[in-house]
């Protein structure tokens, strides 16, 4: 069992948060349609909804939002950003985006067909769902271990880099306008991916002439498992990892809302100077002027700093300590989770806590709403809600794996938070044969758990 990393940092700033009874949370959650993302934060306690842009920023980071430079053009604080992202992540070119999904965006708008494919291990929601408003067709083409809840494998998010191989040949390379791979993989568990398994995606999709970029949203915590976990790489600090990783890719996008360490903000980076020249367009239409992104400047000078903290070894233990700790600690409990952890979530795998709902029923979903009503936890679904599509004849097609969510918001919560956490799961155990499903009542067309609605199937709700 993980024992509990000392956090890095003392508390200087403090945010007050509520508690409210069961009986309250029932009739909340109900108005709610029983939809989390619907649920006032002053009525929630412990929020693990995402680690997207929730955590703290540094005094350090404060003190840089004083002297962020508002100027529309070329501001100062443009120029500490542009520093910080060349010197870690090594691209030719970048703009700062208001978060990641604007830099996904932009690159889709600028490559994406109908009918193209895009392949990565495995993408997230807002990337698939980028790539589908285009017309085109995400693939995911992880290893078959990380789709296994059980498997101990330590890098649970590579590519399966002969299916690459033979998907590529099958479907032909002209139209895959690119290939990616993210870093960490978040919705399969957070796990990382390897540098020999980057180097040789990579190489892969060279030999094709593929551009390759990376989802880079949590390449920090994804450069601190491989210098733990992959030969030759123990002597290496993060931030130098971290520079090997880019430099077998032809650009990035990233939310810095994640390893940038701030509430706001994203990056597009790459190297192809006629593809930058038309993502600035793309950008001063929907955006800002390249130099601010969408962002104030006060902004850009937090990232610029929060992009070192998050390489900070120190921190990084303290942060995948803290993550393995609540893991181990559901565990103990009973409470079955993906492992090993990833670095930002657990994930709890909830076809497994409760077997007796069928898919359609929605088990994942069901779980995330019994962690607000018996807690006031607020975690996110990554299962049918999230993933399931839709074949020709309008039936479900199920993902492979049911998972409740539990994010940890960066520097934020304490170890008796997490224990916190661990008593609900506890309590939910004891009773989850009386647990029972949901069934949509509201379907949106992308990215359907955000705003979704609910009816419970259980006859005494
Ligand atoms: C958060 C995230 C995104 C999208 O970033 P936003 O800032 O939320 O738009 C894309 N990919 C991955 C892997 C993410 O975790």
């Amino acid at each position: 069992m993980a024992g509990y990393v000392p956090e890095p940092f003392r508390i200087k700033v403090v945010e007050p948060i509520r508690r409210t009874t069961a009986a309250e949370r029932r009739t909340i959650i109900r108005a709610a349609h029983y939809n989390v993302f619907k649920v006032r934060s002053s009525d929630i306690l412990i929020d693990l909804l995402t680690d997207s842009g929730t955590g703290a920023m540094s005094d350090n980071q404060w003190a840089g939002m004083m002297v962020g430079d508002e100027a529309y053009a070329c501001s100062r604080s443009y120029y500490s950003l542009e520093s910080a992202v060349r010197d870690i992540f090594g691209f030719r070119h970048f703009v700062p985006t208001h978060q990641g999904r604007a830099a996904e965006h932009i690159l889709c708008s600028l490559l994406v067909r109908p009918g193209n494919l895009v392949p990565n291990n495995m993408h997230f929601d807002t990337t698939q769902a980028n790539i589908a408003a285009r017309g085109g067709i995400p693939t995911n083409l992880l290893i078959d271990e990380g789709l296994n809840p059980s498997s101990h494998h330590p890098f649970k998010g590579n590519m399966d880099l002969r299916k690459l191989q033979n998907w590529i040949q099958q479907v032909g390379p002209e139209g895959i306008p690119f290939g990616m791979i993210t870093v960490t993989n978040n919705a399969g568990g957070g796990q990382p991916v390897s540098m020999a398994n980057l180097r040789e995606t990579a190489n892969v999709y060279h030999e094709h002439r593929i551009p390759f970029f990376i989802d880079a949203c949590r390449y920090a915590e994804n450069a601190y498992f491989i210098q733990q976990r992959e030969l030759g790489y123990a002597a290496l600090s993060p931030l130098e990892i971290a520079r090997q990783m880019f430099s077998y890719a032809d650009g990035c996008t990233m939310s810095a809302k994640k390893d940038g360490l701030v509430n706001i903000g994203g990056l597009l980076c790459m190297n192809d100077p006629a593809l930058m020249q038309r993502a600035e367009q793309e950008l001063i239409l929907r955006e800002g002027f390249p130099t601010y992104g969408g962002l104030a400047g006060r902004d850009l000078e937090a990232i610029a700093r929060g992009l070192y903290e998050g390489l900070d070894p120190e921190y990084l233990a303290y942060r995948v300590g803290q993550t393995a700790y609540l893991a181990d600690s559901l565990a103990e409990v009973g409470v079955p989770c993906v492992q090993p952890p990833g670095g930002h979530a657990v994930y709890v795998d909830a076809r497994a806590l409760l077997p007796h709902i069928p898919a359609e029923h929605l088990a994942a979903w069901a779980l995330g709403v019994e962690l607000y009503v018996q807690g006031g936890i607020r975690s996110a679904e990554l299962g049918a809600v999230a993933f399931a599509t839709r074949d020709e004849n309008g039936d479900w097609q199920f993902p492979p794996l049911e998972l409740v969510r539990l994010a940890l918001p960066r520097r934020s919560y304490t170890q008796a938070h997490l224990d916190y956490v661990v008593e609900t799961f506890a309590a939910i155990l004891q009773k989850r044969d009386d647990i029972s499903g949901y069934r949509m009542t509201y379907e949106p067309p992308f990215l359907r758990h955000f705003t979704a609605e609910f009816e419970s199937l259980s006859r005494t709700n």
